[in-house]
């Protein structure tokens, strides 16, 4: 209970908490800026985000129906888009994934955060970017501008990142850094950075006349903070969502809203991505782990106080 209490009476939480409500407005004035609507968030669904990597279940039994806990919006993302009067749509929205507590120390891992979930209907992965690299510029300008006590009382020299950001290649960054790429560009490199194409959820697409290419990307915060955000352009077709899902070993029954609207054509063609909002904190003030932005931390593999 001591390092509860201490946490919650830490002056520096005072200063990290500021930054954060700066970065917060600058978000929502610049989406409503660029005219992307505002949904509200997702908690309880049928069907969630599948996860591509090992995580315990978290869902409940409610009146007969197995309800999941959000992984993340991606399917809900994607159907908002369905309405024909908006096509730019973003959600501050809490996920929940039980992550296996080796994650507990890589600085990153909550097992509950909120992300910056954001999808646009009939825009390509360059117009994603585009929008997102002004999102950083302008929260990174504003928190310098606004909160400079704050970051003095941290410590943190924060540099208003170049735009737009650098894009590499996977493969490019695999041939001069090997495997361990992400965390070694993420050391090496000054600004935060795209880096497109890698293997993930069936929900990212992937090259037809390509196979194995996909059409997807991660942003990296720099100082070897690591992943920022992940997303992609979408895929929509029937035949292709139900051929990823079986060769990763997806439960198709778990999808039955979503693969009958995909089968009757609707799901619409988009882009988008999401990006952690503790991440991103945690990155502006400068702190050790993800943990140290957060009033109540649920860090993968500890018991939570409270
Ligand atoms: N929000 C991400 C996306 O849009 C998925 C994720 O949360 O990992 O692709
Ligand atoms: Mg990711």
């Amino acid at each position: 209970m001591q390092d509860t209490i201490s946490r919650l009476r830490d002056a520096k939480m005072t200063n990290i908490l500021r930054v954060q409500s700066a970065a917060l407005k600058a978000i929502h004035d610049y989406m409503y800026e660029r005219g992307v609507v505002q949904a509200m968030p997702v908690i309880l669904s049928p069907e969630t985000d599948p996860l591509n990597h090992p995580h315990f279940d978290a869902s409940v039994e409610y009146y007969g129906q197995r309800l999941h806990l959000t992984k993340s919006m991606i399917l809900h993302k994607q159907l908002s888009l369905l309405n024909g009067g908006f096509d730019k749509v973003y959600v501050m929205s809490p996920n929940v994934r039980l992550e296996e507590g080796s994650l507990g120390g890589t600085g990153r891992h909550l097992f509950e955060f909120t992300q910056v979930d954001i999808e646009l209907k009939g825009r390509s992965k360059e117009d994603f970017m585009e929008l997102v690299d002004g999102m950083v510029a302008r929260v990174f300008s504003f928190v310098k501008k606004e909160c400079e006590e704050d970051l003095a009382a941290l410590d943190r020299k924060l540099r208003v990142p170049a735009t737009p950001l650098k894009v590499f290649e996977s493969e490019d960054l695999r041939d001069r850094y090997g495997d361990d790429f992400e965390a070694r560009a993420s050391r090496e490199l000054e600004d935060p950075f795209w880096v497109t194409n890698f293997r993930r959820e069936f929900y990212d697409k992937e090259d037809k006349k390509r196979r194995g290419y996909y059409h997807n990307y991660d942003v990296f915060w720099p100082e070897g903070f690591g992943e920022a955000l992940s997303g992609g352009e979408r895929e929509w077709e029937y035949a292709e969502i139900v051929r990823k899902m079986t060769e990763r070993k997806t439960d198709l029954r778990g999808y039955k809203t979503y693969l009958e609207m995909a089968r009757q054509g609707l799901i619409p063609s988009t882009v988008g991505g999401g990006m952690g909002i503790e991440r991103m904190v945690r990155y502006l003030t400068g702190q050790k782990h993800v943990k140290d932005v957060a009033l109540f931390p649920r860090v993968p593999g500890e018991n939570i106080a409270f």
